[in-house]
């Protein structure tokens, strides 16, 4: 590999292997994820010959962005290569004319949306670790974020790649040389390459679609007393006709987190508190957010709205950093990602908010949960102490239970983050025969199954 990539773009000390076994996820920290070697990747030409390498002498290789995963995809399994794609990190060419950027897949999102804002456009997907994560681990995973309810996800937006296939070779997604912004042409291998976890090959480059930026963001805030009634407040709103570009819910545990860590936020005790956000041109903003105070105010009395864009922030601010609140709620503890994604139907969201809270109790382990009500996908956020073991051990448990309750009430296991090591045991039940046909996909384009080896399929 040192003739082949030269010794500059190798690290292999101990310290860097060591810091290449980690993602975000609970799960590497209970574990040796270290790989024998990484390869910092600094052109396409670099990956290609990187994969062609390990695809003759048969060692896995593990594509990886900014690590900001929460399942154990971006480190390695079985050792073998990890390969750093975060400095191929170039926006190539923004083509406004035609609403599409082509960039490398190491552009981290916020730096993507940063440029595009100066040209009123932007890339609707929104996943809260923007300010790290990459676009291509985010296509790599199909990721959404709070505005998923009307945007989609980052699939939605991926018009064609580069991919450097198992075997070395390089193809072109969406047709070659296309500026198209639609097309029925062929299989559709983009969307198989999107979500497929670097598990089919390593995405070297991106066509994204943009939109125009909407001119202005509304917030409407209400705080309930009895968690189920902010379940029906969500619906009553869709079925005013109003469709928010989020709408965000924090439980008490997660209220009571954000208030310890910022007071002056001062948000209201409750059951439960929704956040609606919504978008678009000023007075249709101003309108659509009375329209939703007005109904949600048959649950609940407490609701405040804005449309100026400091107010709008400060009402936003609770939710920003509800991540970063939760550990406060128990001093000295850390918040870990496990069980940390499930997404279930909008209408049982309540019945999976009191679910956790009982598993919560059943284990005497705190779990703060918020998340994007709107699609259903819920963000738990077990507080343990790392130095306990029992504690550590039965955050297993906890994740465990969460998942089966998501499965139970006709949701899925992960809305947004990716199966990875961390959901590997739940895709039998939750896929039936079809997890045989993925597998056969994964055979024909990876028979040596060098790339990503040990994730998504059960041992
Ligand atoms: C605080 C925090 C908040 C988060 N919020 C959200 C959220 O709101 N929504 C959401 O969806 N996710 C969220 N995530 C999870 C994570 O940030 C996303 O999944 C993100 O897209 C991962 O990007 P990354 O560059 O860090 O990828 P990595 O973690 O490096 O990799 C993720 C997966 O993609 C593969 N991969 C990476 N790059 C490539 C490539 N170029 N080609 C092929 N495969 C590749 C890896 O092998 C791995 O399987 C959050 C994470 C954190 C820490």
């Amino acid at each position: 590999m040192r003739r082949l990539l030269g010794e500059e773009k190798l690290r292999h000390r101990e310290l860097d292997l060591l810091s290449y076994s980690y993602d975000s996820s609970f799960l590497t920290q209970t574990g040796d994820f270290r790989p024998d070697v990484i390869v910092v990747a600094r052109s396409a030409a670099d990956v290609a010959a990187t994969v062609r390498y390990a695809h003759e002498h048969d060692v896995p290789v593990v594509p990886r962005g900014a690590g900001t995963g929460q399942t154990g995809g971006a480190v390695a399994a079985r050792g073998g290569i990890v390969l750093d794609l975060s400095p191929l990190n170039r926006i190539l060419e923004l083509d406004a004319d035609n609403l599409q950027v082509i960039c490398e897949p190491g552009v981290v999102h916020a730096d993507l949306n940063a440029f595009l804002a100066k040209r009123r456009l932007f890339f609707p997907p929104d996943p809260g670790s923007t300010k790290m994560c990459t676009v291509g681990g985010m296509a790599a995973n199909n990721s959404r974020g709070m505005r998923a309810i009307k945007y989609g996800s980052t699939g939605d937006y991926v018009l064609g790649l580069d991919v450097i296939l198992p075997s070395g070779e390089t193809i072109t997604t969406g047709s070659v040389g296309s500026r198209a912004l639609q097309s029925s042409s062929g299989l559709d291998l983009t969307r198989l390459f999107v979500g497929s976890e670097g598990m089919l090959g390593v995405i070297t480059r991106l066509r994204l679609k943009v939109l125009p930026l909407p001119a202005s963001r509304g917030l409407v805030l209400a705080a309930f007393d009895v968690l189920e009634d902010s379940g029906k407040a969500v619906l009553a709103v869709f079925q005013a006709g109003v469709l928010p570009s989020a709408i965000e819910i924090l439980d008490s545990s997660a209220i009571k987190a954000v208030n310890l860590y910022k007071p002056g936020l001062d948000l209201p005790a409750a059951e439960a508190v929704l956040l609606f956000e919504l978008d678009g041109n000023k007075p249709g903003v101003a309108h659509d957010a009375q329209r939703v105070a007005e109904v949600v105010c048959q649950f609940t009395p407490r609701v405040r709205w804005a449309d100026e864009p400091k107010q709008v922030a400060a009402l936003w601010e609770g939710r920003s950093v509800v991540g970063a609140a939760s550990g406060q709620v128990r001093p000295g503890a850390t918040r870990v990602y496990a069980g940390e994604d499930i997404c279930v139907p909008i209408a049982r969201v309540p019945e999976a908010l009191r679910g956790i809270q009982d598993i919560s109790g059943k284990y005497e382990t705190i779990v703060v949960t918020y998340g994007h009500i709107a699609s259903g996908n819920l963000h738990a956020a077990p507080v343990i102490d790392m130095a306990s073991a029992g504690e550590r051990e039965r955050v297993g448990y906890v994740a465990e239970e969460i998942h089966e309750l998501a499965l139970r009430l006709g949701g899925t296991v992960t809305g947004e983050h990716g199966v990875g090591l961390t959901r590997r045991a739940y895709m039998t039940r939750e896929h039936g025969p079809a997890l045989a046909t993925m597998s056969l996909l994964k055979n024909a384009l990876d028979p040596q199954g060098i790339m990503n080896p040990g994730k998504t399929f059960p041992e």
